[in-house]
C-alpha cells in the first residue's frame, strides 16, 4: 500500500467520553468523500471522516506498512437504511436475514494518515454481487463499515533478487503499491491480466521491472469473463523457468490461482518463503461461497 506513516495522534471515533475498549471485530465507518473513474472498469473511492481516523490510530503499523494491506468490508443495502459502523451482533438479533450486511474483502490502495483519508480501487464487474454494483452507484456521504486491517506481503529490498508479480484486475491495486515500494534497482517482471486495452493503467515501477498487460477480449468464444485467468496462465507458461531464487506475488481469480501454484511451486520448485499466491475470487461465486469453500478441497490452493 502507498501510504503516508500513521499518526498516533490522530482522532479516534468513540463517541462518550469514556473511551470504549476495542474489542476484536471492531467496526468503523468509512464515508464516501468522493470517486474517482480510473478505467472503464475500475473506480477509485475515496473515503474520510472519524472512522477513517480511528481505523488507522487502531491499525497495526505492520499491517499498514504492507503493499497488499487488506480489509474486510460490511456493505449494506442502501434501501435498508442502517448506520455504519455495522455492529452485526446486534443486527443479527434485530434485522431480517437477507437485510443483514454482506461481507467483501478489499486491497487498502492508499491511506493518508495526516489527511484521516484512504482510497479502495473496485472493480466493477457488471450488476451482479454485492460490493461491485455499490461502488458504482457510490455517492459522497455513502458509508460502508470496516475491521482493522489485515496483510503480509512488502517486496524484499534485495535487488539481486528477481521478481515475478501476477494478477488480474483485482491485484491491481496490491501489485501498483508493491511496484511502488520496489527498491529502484530491482529487476523482473509484472503480468496484469485485464479486460482490453481501455483497462490499462499508468503504473509507476522500477525501470528494470518488465511492466506487461493481458487482455481477456477474444481470448476465448464466449466473453471475457469467462476466461478470465487464462491469459495470465498462458503468458506465466510461456516464462522461463527461473534458474534461482524469485520472489513472487500472484493473485487472482481461483482457478487461474491454482494453476500458478502448480507452475510456480510446484513444476518450478520455487520455495513457499518467497511466495505470495492467493484466490482473490471465485468464477460463479459470491464472496461468501468463496470464502466457506477455503475449507473444502475445491477452495484450497496449495493442496492438490
Ligand atoms: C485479500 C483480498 C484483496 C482484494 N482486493 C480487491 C481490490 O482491491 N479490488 C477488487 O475489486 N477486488 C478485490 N478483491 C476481490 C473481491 O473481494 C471480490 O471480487 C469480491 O467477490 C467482490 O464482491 P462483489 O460483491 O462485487 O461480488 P460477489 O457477490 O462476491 O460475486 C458476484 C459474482 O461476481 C463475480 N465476481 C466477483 N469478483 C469479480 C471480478 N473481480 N471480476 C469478475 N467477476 C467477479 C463472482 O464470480 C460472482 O459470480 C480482493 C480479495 C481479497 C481476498
Amino acid at each position: 500500500m502507498s501510504s503516508t506513516p500513521p499518526n498516533p495522534a490522530a482522532p479516534v471515533s468513540t463517541p462518550a467520553a469514556a473511551p470504549a475498549p476495542r474489542r476484536p471485530g471492531t467496526q468503523y465507518a468509512l464515508v464516501v468523500q468522493r470517486t474517482e473513474q480510473l478505467t472503464p472498469h475500475l473506480l477509485r473511492v475515496h473515503f474520510a471522516g472519524e472512522g477513517v481516523a480511528a481505523w488507522i490510530a487502531a491499525a497495526d503499523p505492520d499491517r499498514l506498512a504492507a503493499t497488499d494491506t487488506y480489509a474486510k468490508v460490511l456493505f449494506a443495502r442502501r434501501e435498508v437504511g442502517l448506520t455504519a459502523p455495522y455492529d452485526l451482533e446486534v443486527l443479527r438479533e434485530t434485522v431480517p436475514l437477507e437485510d443483514l450486511p454482506s461481507r467483501r474483502t478489499y486491497t487498502i490502495r492508499d491511506v493518508d494518515a495526516a489527511a484521516s483519508t484512504l482510497a479502495i480501487d473496485f472493480v466493477v464487474h457488471g450488476d451482479e454481487g454485492v460490493a461491485g454494483p455499490w461502488a458504482q452507484a457510490a455517492q459522497a456521504g455513502d458509508a460502508i463499515s470496516a475491521s482493522v486491517p489485515g496483510g503480509a506481503f512488502a517486496p524484499s529490498d534485495d535487488v539481486t533478487l528477481p521478481r515475478l508479480l501476477l494478477g488480474d484486475d483485482s491485484a491491481i491495486p496490491a501489485i501498483a503499491a508493491a511496484l511502488e515500494a520496489m527498491p529502484a534497482g530491482a529487476q523482473g517482471v509484472a503480468i496484469i491480466e485485464v479486460e482490453s486495452a481501455a483497462e490499462e493503467l499508468e503504473l509507476a515501477h522500477p525501470e528494470g521491472i518488465d511492466l506487461r498487460w493481458l487482455h481477456r477480449a477474444g481470448a476465448g468464444d464466449d466473453g471475457a469473463t469467462a476466461t478470465a485467468g487464462l491469459p495470465l496462465v498462458a503468458a506465466a507458461r510461456a516464462l522461463p523457468a527461473p534458474t534461482g531464487p524469485v520472489e513472487v506475488f500472484a493473485h487472482g481469480e481461483r482457478g487461474a490461482m491454482k494453476e500458478l501454484r502448480r507452475l510456480i511451486n510446484g513444476e518450478w520448485g520455487v520455495d513457499r518463503s518467497l511466495l505470495s499466491l492467493s484466490a482473490y475470487w471465485a468464477l460463479g461465486r459470491a464472496e461468501d461461497a468463496f470464502q466457506a469453500e477455503k475449507r473444502e478441497p475445491i477452495g484450497q490452493i496449495f493442496e492438490g
